[in-house]
């Protein structure tokens, strides 16, 4: 309290529309910044995700809310850009060393990358995403080694950093919580999880499929916490 609106200093959060992504937002509008949420509609294969995005900046209350459209498509190399099924079903994820097909090449990179350069243009040092290193491990870009290795580019790579005008920080605030903690988390911080969309690939009607890796690691977090997960399910 005591913080006016325009007192908050600004910061750029990544908001895919999943879990995550709105859980870092709330964190981010509860540690007393102005929020500004950045969506990279990079090609996957859904816009539930967009739409989802959209209600939980608005849900939120964001300072601006940016879509920017960068069609990871023209590479492909994911599950998530290319036409390769997602996977279904999977009892147990990939092996320890094993790096998911639903991995998108250097998408955290790019994404941070954009979050950087929208941040030097609000005099921001701070930007948020969602990475979590507990439940996808297999993640190259989740892990803390790169996220301190983009801080230190962050520093390099742009005039606020080389004036001094500050240090950028990426904040990843959920990084060593499990899915549980997470929505636990996300619950106290008065997240609507049912305006999130987690699963790689939703039916056209936009309802999760649950039975890709997001929507059983999703569901059974919910079930973990003795909770129904309030989005919708086909079949
Ligand atoms: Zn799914």
């Amino acid at each position: 309290m005591g913080n006016g609106a325009n007192e908050r200093r600004p910061a750029v959060v990544l908001l895919s529309g999943g879990l995550d992504s709105a859980t870092v937002l709330a964190e981010a509008a509860a540690a007393g910044f102005a929020p500004h949420a950045l969506t990279v509609a990079y090609g996957q294969r859904n816009d539930v995700e967009r739409a989802a995005a959209r209600q939980v900046a608005a849900a939120v209350g964001v300072v601006r809310h940016v879509e920017m459209a960068i069609d990871l498509r023209a590479f492909g190399g994911s599950a998530l850009t290319a036409d390769v099924d997602v996977p279904k079903d999977r009892e147990a994820p990939d092996a320890p060393g094993e790096v998911p097909i639903t991995y998108v090449p250097a998408r955290n990179t790019v994404f941070l990358s954009l979050a950087l350069a929208w941040a030097e243009t609000l005099g921001a040092f701070d930007v948020f995403i969602g990475v979590n290193c507990v439940d996808y491990s297999g993640y190259p870009d989740c892990r803390p080694e790169f996220l301190r290795a983009f801080e230190g580019l962050a520093n390099l790579a742009t005039r606020a950093g080389v004036e001094g005008a500050g240090r950028f920080t990426v904040h990843a605030p959920l990084l060593k919580l499990t899915k549980d903690a997470i929505i636990r988390r996300g619950l106290e911080l008065g997240v609507d999880y049912g305006l999130t969309h987690t699963c790689y690939d939703p039916t056209p009607e936009g309802l999760s499929c649950g039975r890709c890796d997001a929507c059983r690691l999703r569901l059974a977090a919910f079930e973990r916490l003795g909770m129904k997960d309030p989005v919708a399910y086909a079949g």
